[in-house]
């Protein structure tokens, strides 16, 4: 995968909740459960989507390559999340993440990045945007992981981490919530 451990422009919980929730509002699904991932990765990407077999991509699940507006998706994993199969629906968030996020990056070039730990990890940011698109705090409020599973569609190690974080307060130190997650999701992209 394209991106694992690689450096990028570090973002805070807050900024990528910022993003994602902006990219709802602008989908007009802000009040929905279970979000058409695949048709908004599919929009949103345009031509640069592809749905791809396991002789071009291998064991990886997604690639993205953000500088050239490319999602690549391994074709089991797109029929899966056309079904709504809540893992391949993590991937494509995740992959769309990327896509979003990491377009402009010059990886670990810039002197000007003094943080460092995950605020910068370009894994950390795209399992972060996964979670707060697809299970957002304003929808999950409340609910129990499992909940969060069926009703958002999400796997439950994205639930129990989602809901793990809905309870985090705006002014918290970003540092520490970049820190909290005891998994990263390294098997898919
Ligand atoms: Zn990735």
């Amino acid at each position: 995968m394209i991106f694992r451990g690689a450096k990028v422009k570090p973002r805070t919980y807050w900024e990528i909740e910022a993003i994602a929730q902006a990219l709802r509002k602008q989908c007009q699904i802000d009040d929905m459960e279970f979000v058409p991932i695949v048709k908004m990765v599919e929009s949103i990407a345009g031509e640069g989507f592809q749905v791809v077999s396991s002789d071009e991509i291998g064991n990886n699940e997604g690639l993205t390559y953000p500088d050239r507006g490319i999602i690549q998706v391994r074709e089991d994993v797109y029929y899966a999340a056309c079904k709504g199969e809540e893992r391949a629906r993590d991937t494509l968030a995740h992959e769309l993440g990327h896509f979003l996020l990491h377009r402009s990056t010059s990886l670990a070039r810039s002197s000007t990045i003094t943080v460092t730990g995950p605020l910068m990890d370009s894994e950390w940011q795209a399992d972060e945007f996964s979670g707060l698109l697809l299970a957002p705090t304003h929808i999950i409020i409340g609910k129990t992981a499992a909940d969060v599973t069926k009703r958002c569609g999400v796997s439950l190690q994205t639930a129990i981490n989602r809901v793990k974080k809905s309870k985090y307060q705006p002014k918290a130190e970003p540092q520490s919530i970049a820190g909290s997650k005891e998994n990263s999701n390294s098997d898919n992209s």
